[in-house]
Formats: structure tokens, sequence, C-alpha cells
């Protein structure tokens, strides 16, 4: 009978196909004594070298095929694996208690993992997918158990889980793994980046999705909505086929009538249109077609589940890379945006009562000025191979920019004194997401050189709604009007000053919020490589007069319900304009981003 259960959208897009339950820990392992505890250590220590043995080969082979901030992820369980504190605890164990270490091992495991999901941070809690699967790697080896690795699958199948560790998830065959349908995590999981990244369609946070459905049953996972689909029935299956191709064919469409270079409205207005960028394979070679650069790069993700920070020359290597690819056009590096909902495990640092409030962002940098250094010296040394700007996050007051801007200043004379070559006119820019930026934007305008509105904390401060608490997410609403004369003042503080004013929030994704946010005065967006083809479709169909009246009126909507539904309509209407008539028409929520 047919099933449907909700989760979190974190990757969009439609799969169909057999459910392949992946082995997480097992439930049960034999238990039994031992006679001899020297001789189980010695099974154990094999089992261990055999693990650190599969974790190196699978680093090395992540790194050639993805790239070192990947295989980084490997070695945040090469380190675990060597913890010596756990190691001494097993080994504690297997002598006092002379039990067989499967049994051991998982009992440890089962403590370790109750602690983090004790947990209120959700990265800590994200953690516990690490632990369970070096555990796992040490039980299956102890066991000579060898069920196949999500690469080694031959059939394609939608692979439901309580997790998949991001170890597991760098290493898919993209041909076998259609989708995923997870118990666990949320859109910042490492794993969700990287199913988003490689075009994956998931939805995660399905509570025992696992416990309610065999291996081999047909699921429909539909990654935009948040919603799998247990033993669809004929007429399901055949309307989310054709809904899938609608979505194909619309990409494709979009893709024609996108067009390339400049984008501009209908009446010739020049609207940047740019992507966002979290892991470098996202900057593939087709991003130079569709975007006019790199509005975004969160550098944060170079810094996430590892257990050392990178290097300067690390990140200067990502970075360059970046700039390289877009040949010529302008990548936006984005100084660490940590804190908050970004837990970095090198850092040590403890939990925060109210991380959204707290030591996040340019707080942190401008209190470890050596940390911060080292990316700015990074940053700068990658500005001699390209175009690149740079941008602060999470400015709250002129005395924050001032002082990073000076700590910028020391490591340009630092540069100076060595020669060493760097961009002088770099531009250097801040992000508009804290309500006390708005109230300021114009002296904030006067000492900087662009302004990119992040809508994604400025709707969350702005009405006081957690970004990633499902409880309270009807009241996160880009269209309510405190958010809309947010942007209209930033954007208008910032044509004063005769400055850019984008757009690289979630908002600027969604192509019903495009013609809101040109009426309100924004001249550029920058969003996911996946939203660029449909959102210059819809810039090149609309008009300056039409978005301003539509943004005129949102400003004095009190309801933003009144006001999306209207947006919606319009896009969905100027988007299907050259949609042939008969062909199922792929709508709008259905590429929506993943929520923020
Ligand atoms: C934002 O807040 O809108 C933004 C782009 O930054 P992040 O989502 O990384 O906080
Ligand atoms: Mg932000």
């Amino acid at each position: 009978m047919q099933r449907e259960f909700k989760g979190i959208g974190v990757s969009p897009g439609i799969a169909i196909g057999s459910a392949y339950i992946a082995g997480g820990l097992r439930e049960e392992v034999p238990e039994y004594e031992i006679a001899d505890p020297e001789a189980e250590l010695h099974r154990l220590g094999v089992a261990r070298d055999a693990t650190r043995a599969d974790l190196e080969r699978l680093y090395r082979r992540t790194e050639a095929e993805l790239g070192r901030q990947h295989a980084e992820i490997l070695n945040a369980h090469l380190m675990l694996l060597d913890d010596v504190t756990i190691v001494e605890e097993l080994e504690k164990r297997v002598r006092t208690k002379r039990r067989n270490s499967e049994a051991l091992v998982m009992e440890l495991t089962r403590e370790n993992v109750e602690l983090l999901e004790g947990s209120e941070d959700p990265m800590l809690r994200e953690r516990r997918d690490d632990i369970l699967d070096v555990s796992d790697r040490i039980i299956r080896h102890l066991m000579n158990d060898e069920r196949a690795a999500l690469r080694d699958l031959e059939d394609p199948v939608v692979v439901v889980g309580s997790s998949i560790p991001p170890s597991e998830m760098v290493s898919v065959n993209l041909k076998s793994v259609l989708g995923l349908a997870l118990d666990h995590g949320g859109a910042t999981s490492h794993t969700a980046l990287l199913a988003r990244a490689l075009g994956v369609p998931a939805v995660m946070g399905l509570e025992e999705l696992g416990n309610h459905v065999a291996e081999g049953v047909t699921l429909i996972v539909d990654g935009g909505a948040g919603l799998v689909i247990a033993e669809p029935d004929a007429a399901t299956i055949a309307r989310y086929r054709s809904i899938r191709e609608a979505q194909e064919s619309d990409r494709r469409r979009f893709r024609r009538t996108c067009g390339e270079g400049p984008c501009k409205t209908r009446d010739g207005v020049p609207i940047e249109a740019m992507a966002n960028v979290a892991l470098p394979i996202e900057v593939t070679p087709d991003l130079r077609h569709v975007a006019e650069g790199i509005g975004l790069y969160r550098t944060e993700f170079l810094f996430l589940n590892r257990g050392t920070l990178p290097s300067e020359e690390e990140q200067y290597e990502a970075y360059r890379q970046a700039v390289e690819a877009m040949d010529g056009m302008p990548v936006t590096i984005r100084t660490m945006d940590i804190g908050g909902d970004k837990f970095i495990t090198a850092l040590g640092r403890p939990r925060e009562e109210n991380p959204q409030l707290g030591w996040r962002a340019l707080r942190f940098c401008l209190a470890r000025p050596e940390i911060f250094k080292t990316q700015l010296r990074a940053v700068l040394r990658a500005s001699s191979h390209g175009p690149v700007r740079m941008m602060f996050p999470m400015v709250s007051g002129l005395s924050e920019l001032r002082e990073a801007r000076a700590v910028l200043d020391e490591v340009r004379a630092e540069f100076d004194r060595k020669g060493a070559p760097y961009d002088r006119d770099m531009p250097v820019g801040i992000m508009i997401e804290i309500p006390s930026a708005v109230a300021i934007a114009d002296m904030l305008a006067r000492e900087c050189d662009f302004f990119s509105i992040g809508t994604n904390d400025l709707i969350q401060y702005t009405l006081a709604v957690d970004r990633g608490n499902e409880d309270v997410a009807n009241l996160y609403q880009p269209a309510h009007p405190a958010v809309l004369r947010m942007i209209r003042d930033a954007a208008a503080a910032a044509e004063r000053a005769d400055i850019p004013c984008e757009v690289c929030g979630e908002m600027a994704s969604a192509a019903r919020y495009t013609e809101l946010l040109l009426g309100l005065g924004v001249r550029g967006l920058s969003m996911s490589a996946f939203a660029l083809p449909r959102v210059r479709t819809l810039i090149s169909r609309t008009t300056l007069k039409d978005a301003r009246a539509l943004a005129a009126r949102a400003l004095e909507t009190a309801l933003p319900e009144d006001i999306e539904a209207e947006a919606k309509e319009r896009a969905d209407r100027l988007l299907a304009e050259d949609a042939d008539s008969d062909a199922p028409f792929a709508m709008e929520d259905r590429h929506a981003a993943p929520a923020p």
C-alpha cells in the first residue's frame, strides 16, 4: 500500500528506484566470553589496522577524485580510530570484562553516540555519524563481513538508512545511487552538501523510514518537496515520471532560453547573475556559461569535518583554482563564517548557549587575528591570478568593518614589504544580514565597495525566527514586509553611495522572488548553480517597470502569503511563456532550494 513520509528536502530532483537498506550500525553482534585477552587484543589490533588501511586508501582516492577538502573528512575518521581515550578504554574493557571485541566496540560506540545525541548542538549530533562509520568498519573487519560499500553497488537503487557517513558519500557510485532517503541529517550536514554538489536527490530527517520499508520496495524521492513515497501505485509513479521529465525538459529549456554572457531585463537593465559555491567541485566548466562570476564562495566548508585548520597554502590552492576556473570573471571570497550552526571540530570550542547570536563569523575572526590573517593572506595571494572580491560576513557595526579593514591593511603591508604580488584594487564588500547593518547602511556604504544581502540570516534576525528550526518554519517569511523594507533600504543606501547591491541568500535562487528583488533596487543575484538558468530566463522576461510595481504593492501588503501567491503566479506565467502548451510544466516549488 502506498505510504508517504515527510522529511527535509536537502537536494532537489526526483529519484525513482528500489530501496537498498544501507548498513548502519548493526543492531546485534555476537557476544561471548574470551579466555585469552592478549589474543583478543591482537585480533582487535588487526581489525583496526585493516580499517586504517581502508581509510587511508579511501583518503588517497578521494583526494585524487574530489580534492583534498573532501579527503580531510577521512582524516577526521583516522583521528577517531587512533583516539587514545577510546583505544585505552577498549583495551581496558577487553582485559577486565573478558568479552569479545565486537561486543565491546558496539557497547562503547552506543555510549558515545548517546552522549552526542543528547547534545543540543546540531553539528555535534552530526559527529555521531563519524563515530558510527569508524566503529562499523572495525566490526565489519572483526566479523569478516563485507557488505557492499555504496561505491561497489551495481544496480541502481535509492539508498535508505539511518545516515550515510560523509566518508561513504564522497565515494558513491553515481550510476547506482539514484537518491537518498535518510533518517538523520539536515541541510547543513556534510552529506547533504555533497548530495547537492553531486546532483543526487535527497531527503533527510525521515525518522525511522528504515523501519517501515523493506529492501527492494519501490521508492520515490522528491528532493525538492522533502517527500518520500513507498510502494507508490502505478498512477503515482506515472505522475512523478512526468514531473521528472518536466523538470528535465525545463532545465534544458531554461538552459536554452537563459542566454549567455551579461544578463539583462527585457527593458535592457543589466542584472549580474552569479553563482554561490561551497565546494570546489561546484566550480564546473559550465559555470562560466551561466554565471557572470561567483557572488559567494562560502569558505567555511574548507574548515569543517577535520581535526586541524587548513593551512594558508591549502586555502590559497582552493581559491586559486576557483579564480583560474572562472577565467577572468570575479570570484567573491567570503571570509569564514564559522559558528552559528557551522561547528568547527578543529577549534575544540565549547558549545554556546545561543550560537546564532554568539561568537560567529567576523566576531570570531577579529578575536583570533592569526587565523583571520592566514585566510586573508591566502585570499590576497589568489587575487594575483584574476579578479577577486573580498567579503566580510555578519557585520553589525562600523567599528567591525574598520577593524577588519585594519587587519587587511596589516597583511597588505606585509605583502608590500616582501614585494609579494596581489591585486591592490581588490574590492572589499560586506554582507548585509543583520538589521543593525541596514539601519546604518549609509555609514557602511561609505567605507566599503559593495553590499551583498544575506537574506537567510537577515530574515532570521529581522523576524527572530531560527532559520533551522522546523517548529517555527511557518514564520520564516521572505516576503514579510519588514524583510522587504530592509532590502529596499539597503539597496537605496548602496545606490546613494554609488556601490553595487546584490543578494546572495536563498531568496536569490527562487524565481518567485526575482521580480520583487529587482523592484526593491537589487542589481545582482547570486544563487545555487542549478537555479541560474531559470532565474536568468525570468530576468530576461520582466521589465524594471513591472518589477517596481510589484515591489511597491508588496511593501504595503501586510500578509506575506498574499504577495507570495501573486509573485509566484507571475513567475510561473513568465517562465511558461515559450513552453509547449501540451507539455507538463514543473512548477517553481519543485526546484526550490533546500531550506536555508
Ligand atoms: C545568508 O545569510 O543569506 C548567507 C548567504 O550566508 P549563510 O547562508 O552562509 O549564512
Ligand atoms: Mg549568513
